[in-house]
């Protein structure tokens, strides 16, 4: 089976803008739903090819002022039976299209046109993973996909999980299992209730430099405060260094303060970087404390064999994200949480009269309340278990693997290159570069302009980051490679464009 991407498909047809007369008030749902959704649907489609068509590239050129004007004139025409098909192709042509080889600067993938497909079904029959009965088949087979998943981790059978809006909602459920299965064994608190007893301990997370924001966010809403994080340094490739963190542990030890949790990440967003996460387990089990693993972005790594074996330990940690809209080629959002032991979800279980009361669940049917931060909840299980069965999990590492050869032939081409400079060679699928300005002391303003140029002209969408530390110097372009269908020349032509922008923004300067 071929993987097509849904992006790619828009991109091969052009079509006439049809209209449709299905009347606007017109249901989804049973037999004559149907009916009503296939004319508009075909009006989608054609609107999607008109709108790429008219974009012409991976992101609409122009200043960002031009476009919100032509949204809102768009916007503001009076509407009717047309006002789908007019814009959808307003947003198709305003879209970055992951799917075009020059988009490549985030974490955001190209889905598969067999997982959009599987969405769309969910979209029409709209069922809720809240209760048994709004969603009977979608809630056994959220349970089934998650048991693949458990196992592709290496969790024994005890793992328990749910689907998240992504990794910074699943971030926010290990660390607040963390903090109410740390805090009860502190405290010896009842197991039902979740937050904080009434004069905590200062309690403390240890996350590298490079984890993501969504850490102190979590940290904060927890009401342990954005402070409780501890900063643990990196090396040059941007992994949590395993005797920093040793050393962090021992002064918060030596302070009296509670250790919560060693938030260790499996891939980090910039780089790709992973943790040491054998080290970080025998760390955090040494001072009490509860591991999480972040393989929000590096979680994709499993599915290969040739990179599953950075990701070594993982089964130790007691929860991980995983998010197939990154390395997973699903639409947004397919966020997975897991944790190693089921019953470390008891202050999240809840008993709502109206939801899962007590004799329901003893007559069989089960809710899936007590294991989400969400009430409604959309089965986004659904598009997953669509795409392992049709291309299978070798099909999904292949994909994988994929990404992984056009970082490196990108890579490559920006060694060979005089004017660019390689900061360190790509883990997973992305990788930091910068063009190297004759004069040094202008490197950050060269490539900061330079992408925004590319943005302008409507030519490639490169990611921007800074390394961890202070002071200048620290500007970096990143390319991250989700697009299993790009080619290793494409990649070398979207290089050598960065090269010739930076050149071009030198020269203004
Ligand atoms: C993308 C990412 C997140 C945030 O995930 P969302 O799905 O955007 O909420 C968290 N951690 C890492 C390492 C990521 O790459």
């Amino acid at each position: 089976m071929t993987a097509t991407l849904a992006g790619d498909g828009s991109r091969s047809h052009g079509a006439s803008g049809m209209t449709t007369s299905t009347a606007a008030s017109a249901l989804s749902g049973g037999v004559s739903g149907a009916a009503a959704l296939e004319p508009l649907v075909r009006a989608v489609l054609d609107a999607l090819a008109e709108g790429a068509a008219r974009r012409g590239g991976p992101i609409p050129a122009g200043a960002p002022g031009e476009l919100f004007a032509r949204v809102a004139q768009a916007f503001a025409e009076p509407g009717g039976d047309d006002a789908l098909s007019r814009l959808t192709e307003l947003v198709a042509a305003g879209s970055a299209d992951p799917a075009d080889p020059g988009c490549a600067a985030h974490l955001h993938c190209p889905p598969l046109a067999v997982a959009v497909a599987a969405d769309l079904a969910i979209t029409a029959l709209n069922p809720s993973q809240d209760s048994w009965d709004q969603a009977p088949a979608t809630t056994a087979l959220e349970t089934l996909v998650l048991g693949e998943l458990a196992e592709l981790v290496g969790y024994p059978p005890t793992a328990a999980g749910v689907l998240t809006s992504g990794g910074t909602e699943s971030n926010l459920m290990g660390l607040m299992l963390a903090r109410d299965s740390v805090l009860r064994r502190a405290t010896g608190r009842r197991v039902e209730r979740s937050g904080l007893p009434a004069s905590p301990q200062q309690a403390r997370i240890f996350a590298s430099e490079a984890a993501h924001f969504s850490v102190r966010r979590a940290a904060a809403l927890l009401g342990l405060g954005e402070d409780a994080v501890v900063t643990v340094p990196v090396d040059h490739e941007l992994r949590m260094r395993p005797d920093e963190l040793a050393r962090a542990l021992r002064e918060c030890a030596g302070l009296g303060e509670l250790p919560l949790a060693v938030f260790a990440t499996a891939g980090t967003t910039d780089t790709g970087a992973i943790d040491p996460l054998g080290a970080c387990a025998d760390l955090a089990a040494e001072h009490g404390a509860w591991t999480h693993v972040d393989a929000a972005y590096g979680g994709g790594a499993l599915l290969s064999d040739r990179l599953a074996p950075l990701l070594a330990d993982i089964e130790r940690a007691d929860s991980v994200s995983l998010d197939w809209h990154k390395l997973g080629w699903q639409p947004a959002a397919a966020g997975v949480f897991l944790v190693r032991r089921a019953e470390s979800y008891a202050s999240l279980a809840r008993r709502a009269a109206y939801l899962n009361p007590a004799d329901d669940e003893e007559a069989g049917y089960s809710s899936l309340l007590g294991l989400s931060l969400r009430t409604t909840r959309r089965p986004d299980a659904f598009k997953i278990a669509v795409t392992l069965r049709t291309l299978g999990w070798d099909g999904l590492g292949r994909l994988v693997d994929a990404c992984h050869d056009l970082a490196r032939a990108g890579a490559a081409a920006v060694r060979a290159h005089p004017r660019l400079e390689l900061h360190a060679d790509p883990v997973l699928t992305a990788f930091l570069f910068r063009y190297a300005p004759a004069d040094p002391a202008l490197a950050d303003r060269v490539n900061a302009g330079l992408r925004r140029r590319l943005l302008r002209e409507g030519r490639a969408v490169v990611g921007r980051t800074e390394l961890p530390g202070e002071g200048p110097g620290r500007v970096r372009l990143k390319l991250t490679l989700l697009n299993p269908n790009t080619t290793a020349a494409e990649v070398e032509r979207l290089v050598h464009l960065v090269a010739a922008a930076g050149q071009a923004e030198e020269e203004t300067l």
